[in-house]
């Protein structure tokens, strides 16, 4: 189901399409990257790392680390990770030498890597770039300092509860709930729809295939399915790491009782979810838009 018009004109313009801090730069390093890949496909290399110069505001160079792992049962959700990262600091108005890493599938047989998947890497990864630089221009802390202490809550977290399914659906979702790693996911989605060549005829199901749809579905439904199984004790810690959201929805604590806990869980999700999705299908909304005007850029 598509939001209706006053939904989706109720959301911010940027956050609703194809992110405009990509435009002229996305494609210099694509290009540049691309080739890099492609050379190591030829050549055999599966690890690399690697210095690109780009002409942008926000750097100068962009180290990547990248991996190629050989596909072709294995789904592409299961081997294909990314990672920002700035451990250098911000001088002279630029963040110097951010790395990305990347995990890409490759088709063994043909020898190809999935472009789309090279497009999305760098989509969200520029788009955390993007966001790093904000963050520092303006004297703030960065992003990455953001994104360590949620890592760090969620090792511990797995530390505790290590091989739980409900443990790792619940962990998945507040990955996906950290604002700046929601922000990245709905970057990728314009570019990833026009490369399944979506259109108002067939849009229910080709904005299904893109993976930041796939990732946020995969991960309720796995929350959904775990959570009566799941034992008292893990619901309970799961609670406490998002207490800070129920405080603001002003939830009414009811002590320690275990039926109230798992479904004030399962609305957390149930919000998470919708919320998410929310912004998600206001971004195909805008997408068809453009499609029609014949207005759309990558
Ligand atoms: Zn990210």
């Amino acid at each position: 189901m598509l939001l209706n018009e006053c939904e989706i004109s109720g959301l911010l313009g940027e956050e609703r399409h194809y992110p405009s801090f990509l435009d002229g730069f996305k494609n210099d390093v694509k290009d540049k990257f691309n080739k890099k890949l492609n050379s190591m496909l030829k050549e055999g290399v599966m690890k690399s790392v690697f210095e690109i110069s780009v002409k942008c505001e926000y750097c100068d160079k962009i180290r990547f680390d990248v991996t190629l792992t050989p596909s072709d049962k294995v789904s592409d959700l299961t081997l294909y990770s990314m990672h920002y990262r700035n451990e250098t600091e911000f001088k002279d108005g630029k963040i110097q030498l951010p790395e990305m890493e990347c995990n890409f599938p490759f088709d063994e047989k043909k020898n190809e890597l999935k472009i789309i998947l090279c497009d999305v890497f760098l989509t969200h990864e520029l788009t955390h770039l993007f966001d790093d630089w904000m963050a520092l221009k303006n004297g703030k802390e960065s992003i990455f300092f953001d994104n360590v202490s949620l890592e760090k809550d969620n090792l511990a977290f797995f530390g505790k509860f290590q091989n739980n399914g409900f443990a790792k659906a619940f962990s998945d979702l507040i990955y996906m709930a950290n604002r700046i790693e929601e922000r990245a996911y709905l970057s990728e989605v314009f570019s990833e729809l026009a490369y399944y060549g979506c259109n108002n005829k067939n849009c229910h199901e080709k904005m299904k295939e893109t993976l930041a749809y796939r990732n946020m579905v995969e991960a309720k439904n796995n929350f959904d399915n775990e959570l009566s199984s799941a034992e008292f004790p893990i619901i309970k810690v799961c609670l406490n790491m998002v207490k800070d959201v129920l405080k603001k929805l002003r939830i009414k604590y009811c002590g320690d009782n275990e039926k109230w806990q798992r479904n004030e869980l399962k609305l957390w999700a149930d919000r998470v979810f919708r919320r998410y999705m929310q912004r998600y299908y206001s971004i195909v909304g805008y997408y068809l838009d453009c499609k029609t005007k014949n207005t759309i850029k990558l």
